[in-house]
């Protein structure tokens, strides 16, 4: 996952960048509004963490011209100052969500989660990498055109790799997509349905596409 931090105080973005590097997130960093727009226009981010206080151009501003640029980039706003009709204005600009300083870390983390899975989930379909394509709306798998069976969970599993689009998924974002808890179940659950989906996608092919990410989680990508 990579992500934007848009904010003019240097200690914050780099107590914010620790932080979320610990996480397995790519952390990039502007300290004013008019670079931050220039950077999220590029493209490649997850998501964008924009302080609405920034020198020149202001946070709200920022994600006014980004949505009529027709990016639609998850942006979450910060800002020293919670007051309701900032959150309004905020959301109303083009904002996804909003959080008021000081707020707690972890706090901060679960709705970059939330964010970032909202917006895979609308992402464009099918989806395919290399030979393995994938319908969502039929739920069909190929491989070198050949139909693989899976059961419901081992396809949701699938598609929730797909959808990373090459990233790492941690363990908890797969029990979240694939079984509905929000909570780490602390069983072999993940390994279990990765290695049945691995003998059905993988096992007869000499590329290998299920990658184990150690410590992390897994990744649906071509092998460099
Ligand atoms: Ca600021």
């Amino acid at each position: 996952m990579r992500l934007l931090i848009v904010e003019d105080e240097p200690k914050t973005a780099a107590l914010l960048g620790r932080a979320l590097r610990t996480e397995g997130v790519e952390v990039d960093w502007s300290d004013n509004g008019e670079q931050g727009l220039e950077m999220a226009s590029q493209g490649g981010f997850d998501v964008l963490l924009v302080d609405i206080m920034l020198p020149g151009l202001d946070g709200l501003s920022l994600v006014r011209a980004l949505r009529a640029g027709g990016i639609a980039t998850p942006v979450i706003m910060l800002s020293a100052r919670g007051e309701v009709e900032q959150r309004v204005e905020g959301l109303d600009a083009g904002a996804d969500d909003y959080l008021p300083k000081p707020f707690a870390m972890s706090e901060l983390i679960a709705r970059i989660r939330s964010q970032v899975r909202r917006s895979t989930l609308q992402k464009p379909i099918p989806l395919s990498l290399g030979d393995l394509t994938f319908e969502p709306a039929t739920r069909e798998v190929r491989r070198g055109g050949q139909r693989i069976e899976l059961s419901p969970r081992e396809s949701l599993l699938l598609e929730c790799l797909f959808r990373a689009e090459g990233d790492a998924v941690t363990r908890r974002d797969i029990i979240s997509a694939v079984w509905g808890y929000d909570f780490d179940t602390g069983t072999n659950l993940v390994e279990v349905y990765i290695r049945r989906l691995r003998d059905k996608v993988d096992r007869d092919f000499p590329e290998k596409l299920i990658q184990t990410v150690r410590g992390f989680g897994y990744a649906l990508r071509l092998r460099p």
